[in-house]
């Protein structure tokens, strides 16, 4: 088989890199027939196995590693870069992300001669920074592409600068930056999964008898909130990949939908079968606090249901949930993605509905 497109996915078993792997290699791709690497830190997870793809385990923040393990990708042509790096301080993170993109960046220019385009997801985060002790910088809602960027300490800022450096040196080389607010998928590796972490915690609530306790803001609750389901952000980077006008743009991804959480909260409830939560006036909820001392109940969980093993933190990225509903959630708007071209969208109920099938499915929750 000739490949027309060869795919680097650095972040492969991420929440949008588990959707690349799986819709890469379909026969109807467009740019296809696509070959497709995949890049990410750990050994293969088994629900990533069935994937057409060339795993290799590489940690991206090391050069040494980086260099020895993917300068013999030369006949890439495209870079789905959809992975990102923890740190303690912005500052911190804002290095470790740095280096990692630089390290992809510097080894596929130098080696793969036939590359064309580079893909850069980053987030909704770009209109939007919250500190957790200075409050938020934002810009007005809903985001658009155009806005300017804040003064604020974003990595996602470097990114781009490491990006427009970089394709600026090499003719005929194209980007696209990808904006995303919260993601709906699968992948149970994933640093921010809010449907993997909503549903151990209904499935906890289940196990105890409880009731699904809202835990967060009256805002979330019952204002307007948006997501956007990761296939549909795979499609927008495949899009934009394989479109001439589609280069060299950023673009928001959204679902092109609303919904209120008080809606999707019956949904999460009748998906566990445990009593439905209602908002909670009074002191702020979280999950941090509510999850703390549940590791031993997962463990337990686990085992019962037979489910694939796995430890409550590294799959209940509580902190992340606690931050998205506990907002008024900063809407975005497509327009510019659908003036451009890209038409895609997802019903967000069906969304839901469908990742929490997934995972129960491949046995990560009950
Ligand atoms: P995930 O956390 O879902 O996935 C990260 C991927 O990168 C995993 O495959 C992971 O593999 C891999 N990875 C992490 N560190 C390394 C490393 N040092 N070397 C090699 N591979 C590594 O990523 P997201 O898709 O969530 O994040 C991508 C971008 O999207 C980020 O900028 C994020 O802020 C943004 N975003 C995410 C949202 C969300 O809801 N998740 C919402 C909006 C924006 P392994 O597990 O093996 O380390």
């Amino acid at each position: 088989l000739k490949h027309e497109s060869v795919a680097l996915v650095v972040g492969v078993t991420g929440i949008v890199g588990n959707s690349l792997a799986e819709i890469l290699p379909l026969p109807d791709t467009p740019g296809g027939p696509w070959k497709v690497y995949g890049v990410a830190c750990r050994p293969r997870p088994p629900w990533d196995a069935n994937h057409s793809v060339e795993y290799i385990q590489c940690d991206i923040s090391d050069p040494e590693e980086t260099e020895s393990r993917l300068s013999r990708l030369k006949d890439v042509t495209h870079i789905f870069y959809v992975t990102w790096g923890r740190g303690s301080t912005a500052a911190e993170i804002c290095d470790t992300n740095c280096k990692m993109f630089k390290n992809v960046m510097n080894c596929i220019i130098t080696n793969a001669p036939k590359l064309q385009h580079i893909c850069l997801q980053t987030g909704t985060n770009h209109y939007h920074v919250s500190f957790d002790f200075f409050g938020t910088v934002s810009h007005d809602t809903p985001f658009s592409e155009d806005l300017p960027r804040l003064d604020a300490p974003k990595f996602y800022y470097k990114l781009e600068d490491i990006l427009f450096e970089v394709v600026g040196k090499i003719e005929g080389l194209t980007w696209s930056v990808h904006r995303p607010g919260t993601i709906f998928g699968f992948s149970p590796s994933s640093m921010m999964n809010i449907i993997c972490t909503l549903c151990v915690y209904a499935a906890i609530c289940k196990h105890e008898g409880a009731v699904l306790r809202f835990p967060g803001t009256k805002e979330a609750w019952s204002l307007y909130s948006q997501a956007s389901d990761s296939d549909l952000i795979a499609e927008q980077q495949i899009w934009a990949a394989v479109d001439p006008y589609a280069k060299n743009e950023a673009f928001n991804c959204s679902n092109g939908d609303i919904f209120k959480w008080k809606h999707f909260w019956k949904v999460l409830a009748q998906q566990f079968e445990v009593e439905c939560g209602e908002f909670e006036a009074g002191e702020r909820l979280t999950l941090v606090e509510l999850m703390k001392d549940k590791g031993r109940v997962w463990d337990e969980i686990v085992k019962e249901n037979n489910l694939m093993p796995t430890k409550l933190e590294d799959i209940g990225a509580w902190w992340f949930v606690d931050r998205i509903i506990g907002v008024e959630y900063p809407l975005d708007t497509m327009n510019k993605s659908k003036e451009h071209g890209f038409l895609g969208f997802r019903n967000s109920k069906s969304s839901f509905i469908s990742w929490i099938n997934k995972l129960k499915y491949s046995k990560i929750v009950p």
